[in-house]
């Protein structure tokens, strides 16, 4: 019998939120930065066969932490279903292979690395900068989660094992392979679910006077820029500078080094060393950005409370260039099959219905369509074939490059188009 419906007296209960807390500083996370609604994962390339199927979506919800002020999702998704088969070939990008050079290049004088070095990276990916040491004759270590990215790092050459990053496989490393001169890590940092684990780990792999540095796009850059599509569920954390340093001093490393990017629409690169290590002293770019970011608001929540709105009205700027386009007979496509494509395409709900397709030069997206949308990803002469009236380039960080690629199709009279920080036709 049902007797579940006669006790009349009781409410049915809502399903309780699970609290979360800062993955650094374990306070309650209670205040909301930009919450962009439901999306897939943004790496998840979904195959024609897959149509058909459901799809998983999660929330994209970033939250500010009033305590230390990392901006943070919570961990809806295990790395292991993210990065086991990541689709992101760095070198797919040319500028980004020559960005790599040139800090290979740096690195080598700067801190005189030689035969009898050791440079460690942590996601090293295809070995697009590891390639550059190894060219130098400096010996060097990848230690790289997904299996098939760290499959064509070994074919070039470049001794890589796979693993996720912590204080166990900085161990297990230390033991294996000695520890590091130069411990690196290019957009990792926000990557990581287990922040306090992982930069731990760092301590623990590092020789006493060895150098970290790490590369990862600064929160300062993102709020300015708008850049709210660099938020999806892979990128776990977003730093300020200020965050950043207390992560690092809360596990005896010391930031004496950092400098500002144009990589990622604004990146900053920290360098940091044992806090034991005297030997290095704290450069002023150290207090400058510092004192920069306690102007421009970064210890008060009201400043990251401003954001959301900015977000609303990108969105509202995107959909009424499509519209408009559309309803002037105009044909749509974009480029590239980024994360922050999936983002942005999602949270605006662009579909075919605006954009006809999309290319990317990895041939792994090629055939597939985007997650959420659904939107076809062809090889790049699609374009030619097709001769649309625009292009939406969707990787806005690379907006130079792409734009040189497709030059071509200015014959036609086709006309470019970034969506951030706002809609820009050129
Ligand atoms: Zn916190």
């Amino acid at each position: 019998m049902n007797n579940n419906q006669s006790s009349g007296s009781a409410p049915a209960q809502p399903v309780m939120s699970v609290q979360a807390a800062c993955r650094f500083c374990n306070a309650a996370l209670t205040h909301t930065f930009v919450d962009l609604g439901m999306s897939p994962l943004c790496q998840t390339h979904i195959t024609r066969e897959q149509l058909n199927h459901m799809e998983p979506f999660y929330p994209l919800h970033a939250y500010v932490c009033h305590n230390c002020f990392l901006v943070q999702l919570d961990e809806y998704v295990a790395p292991g279903d993210i990065f086991s088969e990541y689709a992101y070939f760095s070198s797919y990008s040319d500028s980004w292979v020559e960005h790599a050079r040139r800090y290979a290049d740096m690195m080598a004088e700067r801190f005189r690395l030689g035969p009898s070095s050791h440079v460690m990276e942590i996601a090293s990916n295809d070995g697009y900068l590891l390639q550059h040491f190894v060219r130098r004759g400096i010996p060097v270590l990848g230690i790289e989660p997904a299996a098939n990215v760290a499959k064509v790092a070994v074919e070039k050459g470049i001794p890589t094992t796979v693993r996720f990053f912590g204080q166990e496989t900085a161990r297990q490393i230390a033991a294996e392979h000695g520890k590091a001169d130069v411990l690196l890590g290019n957009n990792v940092l926000a990557h990581v679910p287990k922040l306090n684990d992982f930069v731990a780990g760092m301590k623990l792999l590092l020789k006493p006077e060895g150098v970290i540095t790490m590369e990862f796009p600064h929160l300062y850059r993102l709020m300015e820029r708008n850049q709210f599509d660099t938020i999806y569920h892979e990128h776990f954390s977003y730093f300020s500078f200020l965050t950043v340093e207390k992560v690092f001093a809360a596990h005896g490393l010391t930031l004496f080094d950092v400098e500002e990017l144009e990589t990622h629409g604004g990146s900053i690169r920290i360098c940091g060393r044992h806090a034991e290590n005297g030997r290095l002293p704290v450069l002023p770019s150290v207090d400058d950005l510092r004192q920069r970011e306690i102007r421009e608001g970064f210890t008060q929540l009201e400043t990251y409370f401003s954001f959301t709105e900015k977000v609303k009205e990108t969105k509202r700027g995107l959909l009424d260039f499509l519209i408009k386009a559309k309803r002037a007979g105009k044909t749509v496509v974009g480029y590239g099959a980024p994360g922050k494509g999936n983002t942005l395409l999602n949270y605006c709900g662009i579909r075919q219905d605006f954009v006809d397709y999309t290319v990317d030069r990895s041939p792994y997206k090629q055939g597939k369509f985007t997650p959420g949308t659904h939107i076809p990803i062809h090889a790049p002469e699609k374009i030619r074939e097709t001769r649309p009236d625009y292009i939406l380039i969707l990787p806005w960080n690379l907006k130079d490059e792409i734009a040189q690629q497709v030059e071509y199709a200015r014959e036609w009279g086709c006309q470019f188009v970034i969506p951030i920080p706002e809609v820009t036709v050129f």
